[in-house]
């Protein structure tokens, strides 16, 4: 028989977590107003409302922190994240930073102005707020196929060459300080784009004399995903293929608080001296000195030590099968999820799950709330409320996919927690039928909503 994949860790350390009653979390869902981002970690019994910077750091990394040199210029700690970078991504020069949107923060400082279009496959949204606040226009030139939650196209994070190029073809060269590829997509449900599609863009780019920068927060989980689905790419090691990759990306930013399995910290990876130069000058302004850039020496020592665990194949194996495990669970019970499985998250089609609920009332969001009731589990809405108002008109703007995203967090959660999430939103489904109704706004910020909305059953 064929054997199982099983974590290749054990667990050392453990983190009490507390369930609740249903009329407890009645009242703590009033009092958060029905917005999840309110509620107190201890008001959750399973946390999936984000994988990011949520991750088990392990006794290497551990071990790391105690060694960590805060020194404020030249720290050792530095030149081991320097050194991480080199061997694992293959860039010369870099600068650390916070965490991913402050990298984004420095970079587009140097390279994006008022007028300027940036395309690329579905940006996320710091991303997006990075290109927009600069007065800019975000593209989205990603596959079509990538909007229907049914297609199983293998590589849905793929960008679609004919609109990229209809991109570079209609904008003057100066417009288009770069394409940004994001590894894997995360707005299209954690979905991977192939190495042939990487290779291609450089190539499109290269034509047209143009940039391209990697959105690199889980480039690892990419590199398994070319490894289990692009032909040519079995026998390869994580590692290499994480070298191929980073090789058709002339710069890359990356928030290790993924695939790095940090609590925190970023970097913007170069190989162009001089682009490097131009970004010390905003990094020392907005992060830090440029051997610290915004991170403690031992954070930078568990993020090396990090990177280095995160591109081990057994590692990822249990990482994304579980996740699949997940997914599995879930479709087995009839649930509409997005296929193929993501690599961080399983997203639940609310539109398909809550049929009954108008879109007006915010399906996801229902969905979520729902979910929180039934037994502590937290999820987030990937839908109209984070979608914002039209900068315009000021309507509420109804995107295509209408989601309720799990995300788990990095050697966090075993399987049977997975179990559990799998029959909470079971019993959930068995009741969607009663489910007619939502949520309704009653107070919000003009941006970003979602992080602070206050709701309320209707
Ligand atoms: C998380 C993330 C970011 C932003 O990183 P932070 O560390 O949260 O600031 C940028 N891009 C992608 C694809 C991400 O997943």
């Amino acid at each position: 028989m064929k054997l199982p994949y099983a974590e290749s860790y054990k667990i050392k350390m453990v983190e009490t977590i507390k369930k609740s009653t249903r009329e407890e979390r009645e009242r703590w869902i009033k009092e958060a107003r029905y917005n999840l981002f309110n509620l107190r970690s201890d008001q959750v019994f399973i946390d999936l409302l984000t994988d990011s910077g949520t991750g088990a750091m392990s006794d290497k990394q551990w071990s790391e922190i105690m060694l960590g040199d805060e020194s404020y210029a030249g720290a050792s700690s530095y030149y081991k994240m320097k050194e991480a970078i080199k061997e694992i991504c293959g860039f010369a020069y870099f600068l650390p930073t916070h965490q991913g949107r402050a990298a984004e923060n420095v970079l587009f400082s140097v390279l994006v102005k008022d007028g300027d279009i940036v395309p690329g496959n579905s940006h996320f949204d710091t991303t997006k707020g990075h290109i927009e606040f600069r007065k800019a226009t975000a593209v989205d030139c990603t596959i079509d196929q990538a909007f229907n939650t049914k297609n199983e196209c293998p590589f849905k994070g793929n960008i679609d060459l004919n609109k990229l190029e209809e991109v570079l073809k209609n904008n003057p060269k100066e417009k288009i300080p770069f394409i940004v590829v994001t590894v894997t997509c995360n707005s299209s449900g954690g979905q991977p784009v192939s190495m042939q599609n990487l290779k291609d863009v450089k190539k499109l780019a290269g034509k047209y004399g143009i940039k391209v920068i990697f959105d690199s927060a889980r480039f690892a989980e990419n590199a398994y995903f070319i490894k289990k689905r692009e032909k040519g790419y079995e026998d390869k090691t994580i590692r290499e293929i994480v070298r191929e990759m980073f090789s058709y990306a002339d710069t890359m930013t990356m928030s290790c608080k993924k695939d790095a399995i940090v609590n925190m910290g970023g970097f913007i990876g170069f190989r162009d001296e001089e682009l490097f130069k131009k970004a010390v000058v905003y990094n020392i302004m907005f992060e830090g000195y440029i051997t610290y850039g915004g991170m403690s020496g031992r954070d930078m020592n568990a993020l090396a030590q990090g990177l280095k665990e995160g591109t081990e194949f057994d590692y990822l194996e249990s990482r994304i099968e579980q996740v699949a495990y997940l997914g599995k669970k879930l479709t087995d019970f009839g649930i509409p999820v997005i296929l193929p499985y993501g690599g961080h998250a399983i997203f639940v089609d609310a539109k398909r799950f809550l049929p009954k609920v108008p879109k007006e009332e915010f399906p996801a969001q229902m969905l979520a709330i729902e979910l929180y009731l039934e037994s502590g589990v937290r999820g987030v809405e990937i839908g109209a409320l984070m979608a914002d108002r039209d900068p315009v008109t000021r309507e509420n703007r109804f995107p295509e996919l209408e989601l309720m995203r799990m995300a788990i967090p990095r050697r966090v959660y075993t399987n049977n927690h997975m179990d559990y999430v799998a029959v909470t939103l079971a019993n959930v489904y068995e009741r969607r039928n009663e489910i007619k109704r939502g949520v309704k706004i009653i107070k919000e910020a003009p941006i970003l909503r979602h992080f602070t909305v206050e709701l309320d059953r209707i």
